[in-house]
């Protein structure tokens, strides 16, 4: 449907847009964290994700198939992180290899 195609594009920025929320959750840069989509088995780093910030939470989600890869729902009482989406993440041992 090219009008909700349109909305979407609206709403998308890239993963690096909730980087700041998620550093403070996982004390690193997740940015450079790798994933892979358990949609389609496309690798690619947190950063490079396409985010949608304006719903009750955010969502980052495959940029080749659109599998919801991550999902932040915040709560008075906790932060959730669901990664169902993802078949792992993938955290370097250091930034530089
Ligand atoms: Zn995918």
């Amino acid at each position: 449907m090219p009008a909700e195609q349109d909305m979407n594009q609206v709403l998308m920025v890239d993963g690096n847009a909730v980087a700041g929320g998620l550093q403070q959750r996982f004390g690193r840069d997740m940015t450079i964290v790798g994933t892979r989509c358990a949609g389609c088995a496309r690798s690619a780093e947190i950063g490079a994700l396409m985010a949608f910030v304006r719903g009750p939470g955010a969502v980052l989600r495959c940029p080749a198939c659109q599998t919801a890869i991550v999902r932040i729902v915040e709560t008075p009482a906790a932060q959730y992180v669901d990664v169902r989406g993802a078949a792992y993440l993938r955290f370097r041992r250091s930034p530089s290899r």
